[in-house]
């Protein structure tokens, strides 16, 4: 079996909220409330649900760019939530991110060559003569020629600077990239050339991904295995390859059933409600309010993330001891 590379246990992100009177009891939001999993080395593991589920905290936690309010991260089985100084500048290194928006992410007054530069120059990384050869070819895996190098943001499409946002993750050779809504900009050709791209250098470069994304049909395309979140809480991972192991969350299956289908046979879910607050997250399981198979208990007891099989777990209480079979 192959080796986790990263690892969450009880991971948590509590943002306090300003007091709007003076003697109000002080209130945080559960942006991420105590989530635990893996991902093996070389796979892409998928992160879903909708806007403000927390995914994109989870992922800048594990780069290290938010500080967490609870629990650990673990890299090649080494805690790495503790480390700072010199210890913190190489794991820089090997764990990097790609955000959604490539436009603010890119400084637009830089030339392509130096926004690439600069991380290298920053690790301390060559000479002149080797950085641009590290540039060049970094630039030639995202599918760029050497002719972007005297170039300015502005001067490339929305799918060309995504690219250029890889080649800036990709250029101090990491071992572990987050991809934050990458693709969310882009058009539907542009996006599918991404997904490819990133696939390729997967395989290529034996990288391993988070890759978060509210877009499921996205997630699943791309993924080796998918976690569903919710209102802070991972409700169920799976296989995303599988074909006899679908998923089973009443909420996995309501995001699924957005998913149009081609023949046009499928039924529609549609939820009750709006996404709660997550400053007053409800009793019991969070989903329940929404949840059209939701009884009593669901209300009273949190359900604990189960596992099914070795890639599936699911936190529900209709697939508790006996009832998976329902
Ligand atoms: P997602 O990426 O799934 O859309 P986020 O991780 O961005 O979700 O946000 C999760 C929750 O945390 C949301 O309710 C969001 O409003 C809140 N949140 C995110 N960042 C901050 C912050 N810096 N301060 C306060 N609340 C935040
Ligand atoms: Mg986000």
């Amino acid at each position: 079996m192959r080796e986790e590379l990263i690892r969450v246990e009880t991971l948590a992100k509590h943002y306090r909220v300003p007091k709007m009177k003076l003697f109000e009891k002080r209130q945080a939001v559960h942006a991420v409330d105590g989530i635990s999993f893996g991902i093996t080395e070389g796979e892409i593991f998928g992160l879903v649900g909708e806007s403000g589920c927390g995914k994109s905290t989870t992922g800048q936690m594990i780069v290290q760019l938010v500080k967490e309010s609870a629990g650990s991260i673990y890299y090649r089985d080494r805690k790495i939530n503790d480390l700072s100084g010199a210890g913190m500048k190489a794991l820089r290194q090997e764990l990097q991110i790609v955000f959604q928006d490539p436009y603010s992410s890119l400084n637009p007054k830089k030339t392509i060559g130096w926004l690439l530069e600069e991380p290298l120059i920053i690790h301390g990384i060559g000479d002149k003569a080797e950085r641009r050869k590290i540039v060049t070819e970094t630039l030639e895996q995202v599918g760029l020629s050497s002719d972007y190098l005297k170039r300015y943001p502005h001067e490339l499409s929305g799918g060309q600077k995504q690219r250029v946002g890889i080649a800036a993750a990709l250029v101090l050779k990491p071992k572990f990239i987050v991809i934050d809504e990458a693709v969310s900009a882009l058009d539907v050709s542009v996006q599918s050339q991404i997904l490819n791209l990133l696939k390729e250098l997967r395989d290529k470069l034996r990288l391993t991904y988070l890759f978060i994304s509210h877009d499921l049909n996205v997630v699943q395309y791309i993924s080796d295995r998918v976690g569903v979140m919710y209102l802070g809480k991972l409700v169920e991972i799976f296989d995303a390859g599988s074909t006899v192991d679908g998923p089973l969350h009443p909420y996995t299956k309501a995001l699924f059933s957005a998913i149009p289908d081609v023949k046009g046979e499928k039924e529609r879910i549609l939820l009750k409600g709006d996404v709660p607050n997550p400053i007053h997250p409800p009793k019991g399981c969070a989903f329940h309010p929404r949840c059209p198979l939701a009884t009593d208990k669901c209300g009273r007891e949190r359900p604990a993330l189960r596992s099914i099989t070795p890639s599936h777990a699911v936190s529900c209480h209709l697939y508790e001891e006996g009832d998976i079979f329902q």
